[in-house]
């Protein structure tokens, strides 16, 4: 088959199952040992006609994919895919591009370029700021925090990047019990150690209590210090008050990395600016484009206000490597940890392109909206609570005990009409509702609402 047949019988395919994705049921409909035996025909020895591998493959994997992609997952914060950041996204895979940099990839690296600009424009980031194209939010404060651990260190004479961390100056950091996991996890990466974190109590509403970081800031020994702080908790959605927090942090010489893997988003949209006031008076910054920006995995971006200790925590070089450090063309690999790697600029490129400044802004408010309307519709049925403020895109629920709500939510997934995850909030088991993806409409939280009412009434 020539190839020309083989990309349109898969982007055939591809259509075909994003036309549908919002008809069936939402969660997964088989068992592993199904997609098991699915799956495993045996290795063979003289391999198998590109066709048939495509065509198997869709048979094999179609019955156990989550609708993720569709309307009415409002799990986790997965966000969907514009058309047109899809579609880059296959041109990008087609095109086979290394965005190591200009060499490899002028269009690539060029892309990346434009697009951070962009992104740093709507986020209402600094303009000097560096950036990088990175897997997601987990990379994002890798890299982030790594240009962090660079510069407090660098501030008490320790070079880092060429002395590592045995013998060097304690690392403190400061972060809220709130906190993302994934910051643990870039800390153990960064040899800082999870253990060198100092936590910092959180309000109700799951915002880090500002007061108590001015507390721990003024009590704290000077030396090398590193503030996290989160736009966006997981669970209730509420934002860390940034300006109070890289004010204080700032008077103690302390370095602030912003965890914003979805809400720093609020700062695309008038109406939830004011959420990220202060936002620009950060030292890095992490986000994804994966989750609210509705760009296809993989996709995230690191910001830094320090471009030198940003490239001094990445970059590397080698006799071979040409066009490298300060050409015509910025290096995109000077700013994230890999160095081969897919051109991820093109996909970002392609959504605020179709967006815009305004679409962007929209996709951001019309979210929150419906996960008002998601609070108002469920609030007002018999026996149900809203758990939290909803001030972004987060929608916590109560369906009466711990029992009964998890025991809602299963029946919830079972359903299919939608899917929604539990959590554990200040120590209830409640169902998390959050609301990301372009395609969404008020249909389809009605219809999720009807849903759960009609199980509310089987289970009652
Ligand atoms: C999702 C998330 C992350 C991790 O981002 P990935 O893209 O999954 O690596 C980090 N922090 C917060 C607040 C998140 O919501």
């Amino acid at each position: 088959m020539k190839l020309q047949e083989l990309v349109s019988q898969t982007a055939e395919r591809i259509a075909t199952y994003r036309d549908k994705v919002g008809d069936g049921p939402v969660g997964p409909t088989v068992d592993p040992d199904s997609l098991r035996a699915a799956f495993a025909l045996g290795l063979s020895e003289q391999g198998t006609s590109s066709s048939d591998v495509i065509e198997r493959l869709v048979a094999a994997a179609e019955p156990g994919l989550v609708a993720t992609a569709g309307p009415r997952y409002f799990g986790f914060v997965v966000g969907g895919a514009t058309p047109a950041a899809m579609c880059a996204d296959l041109l990008t895979t087609g095109w086979d591009q290394p965005a190591f940099n200009a060499v490899t990839s002028p269009a690539a690296a060029v892309a990346e370029e434009v697009a951070g600009g962009w992104l740093k424009e709507i986020l209402g980031l600094p303009g000097s700021a560096s950036f990088g194209f990175v897997t997601g939010g987990q990379a994002a404060n890798t890299v982030g925090l790594a240009a962090a651990r660079n510069h407090v260190l660098a501030r008490v004479g320790w070079d880092v990047e060429s002395r590592g961390l045995p013998g060097a100056p304690a690392v403190r950091v400061l972060a809220s019990a709130e906190r993302h996991a994934t910051i643990d996890r870039s800390l153990r990466l960064l040899g800082l150690g999870a253990g060198a974190v100092q936590e910092v109590p959180a309000g109700p509403d799951g915002a880090i209590d500002a007061a108590m970081l001015v507390r721990a800031l003024d009590a704290a020994p000077a030396g090398p210090t590193i503030v996290c702080v989160q736009a966006g908790n997981v669970n209730t959605g509420a934002c860390d008050d940034l300006a109070l927090a890289c004010q204080a942090a700032h008077e103690h010489g302390a370095w602030v990395h912003v965890d914003g893997a979805f809400g720093l988003w609020a700062a695309a949209s008038p109406s939830t600016r004011h959420l990220t006031a202060g936002i620009e008076q950060a030292d890095s910054w992490a986000t994804d484009g994966h989750k609210w920006l509705n760009v296809p995995y993989d996709s995230g971006y690191v910001f830094c206000a320090h471009p030198g200790a940003h490239a001094a925590s990445m970059s590397f070089t080698a006799a071979y490597l040409v066009g490298h450090g300060s050409g015509p063309v910025r290096a995109p690999s000077d700013f994230v940890p890999e160095s081969s790697r897919r051109a991820r600029g093109f996909a970002t490129w392609a959504a605020l392109a179709e967006l815009g400044r305004g679409g962007v802004a929209l996709l951001v408010e019309r979210c929150c909206k419906l996960a008002r309307r998601f609070a108002q519709g469920l609030g007002a049925l018999d026996g149900v609570t809203i758990a939290n403020q909803v001030v972004l895109n987060q929608v916590l629920v109560s369906f009466g005990d711990d029992e009964r709500t998890d025991g809602v939510i299963a029946a919830i997934q079972r359903d299919g009409t939608c899917w929604m995850g539990g959590t554990t909030w200040r120590g209830r088991r409640l169902m998390r509702v959050s609301v990301s993806n372009c395609t969404t409409t008020e249909a389809d939280v009605d219809m999720s609402i009807a849903a759960i009412e009609r199980i509310l009434a089987t289970l009652a």
